[in-house]
């Protein structure tokens, strides 16, 4: 795997393997790497000839000064995985390679999706995703984008600034990877306590149980249980909410839009989120 940590560099390296018609997979991260994410490397690589990984923790989209801080750094094992997987690049920039001098910071009109859920409770979270994303796809020139499930809304918002920025790249969307338990993988999951780590289990075990009742049950009860369910786990509930899967309200009578169900609870200030589809959008 060949490291780049300069943005021309790799930049240029990508210009010459265009030109020879090879096609790019890019999969951006945040480091503290673990199966989820090296299921996008093995994504890109079955339909790509050079997968290219970043690395790189964005502190724009860090609304919590204490999140950003405490978020692991395990650069060494991330870099060994990658190998392992056989990822062909890692760019791997510091911060100002990111945002130099010269940067023009500017405003992206992603609509309700920035005021709802993760929007309402991380002001200002999107726009320090789609800065970075859309500066990583400039640098990064590649032909599928590879994101996880895991953060629905966060592709949901990509997908809008790829349409709003007029970039042409393809978007795949891989499925959540979980823990043995059902526990989706997430990088935040190393810093839960053995007890925590325990009772995490309920966000799944709820979600499952949402799955479970939704054909026979109100949405309000649903709602209500999971909320019931998580919190006497001792999680701090921000959000269980069900959307269709454009993250609309629901229709009361018609969900031929596919219903999705979304939480996000923190527990000593760790913040996890996951969701699940409960009925597919009909085609
Ligand atoms: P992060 O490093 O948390 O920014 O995540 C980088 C990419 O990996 C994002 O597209 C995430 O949605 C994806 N990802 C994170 N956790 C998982 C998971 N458990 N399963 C699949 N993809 C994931």
């Amino acid at each position: 795997m060949i490291i780049f940590k300069k943005a021309a560099d790799i930049h240029n390296f990508l210009a010459t393997k265009i030109k020879e018609n090879q096609s790019i997979g890019f999969v951006p991260t945040m480091g503290a790497l673990h199966e989820g994410h090296i299921s996008l490397i093995y994504k890109s690589k079955a339909a790509n000839s050079l997968t290219v990984c970043s690395i790189f923790v964005n502190p724009t989209q860090f609304n919590n000064p204490l999140d950003f801080e405490k978020y692991p750094i395990t650069i060494e094992s991330d870099i060994a995985m990658l190998e392992e997987a056989g990822c062909d690049l890692l760019f791997l920039p510091s911060t100002d390679e990111i945002y130099p001098k010269d940067f023009i910071k500017i405003n992206y009109e992603l609509g309700h999706l920035e005021t709802i859920l993760e929007g309402k409770y991380r002001p200002g979270h999107f726009q320090g995703v789609c800065m970075v994303v859309e500066r990583l796809l400039r640098i990064i020139t590649c032909n599928i984008l590879y994101l996880g499930q895991k953060d629905y809304q966060q592709c949901m918002v990509i997908e809008k600034m790829i349409s709003l920025r007029n970039m042409n790249v393809q978007l795949v969307i891989a499925p959540t990877i979980r823990e043995v338990d059902g526990l989706a993988m997430s990088s935040r999951n190393r810093r839960l306590s053995k007890e925590e780590r325990q009772n995490a289990i309920v966000i799944f075990n709820s979600l499952m149980n949402m799955k479970s009742k939704i054909t026979n049950n109100s949405i309000e009860e649903i709602i209500t249980e999971a909320n019931k369910m998580i919190s006497e786990k001792g999680f701090e509930v921000d959000y269980v909410e069900l959307v269709d899967c454009q993250l609309n309200p629901l229709e009361k009578t018609n969900h031929k839009n596919g219903i999705v169900a979304l939480i996000a609870s923190s527990i000593n200030n760790i913040r996890l989120i996951d969701n699940m589809t409960l009925i597919n959008p009909v085609k």
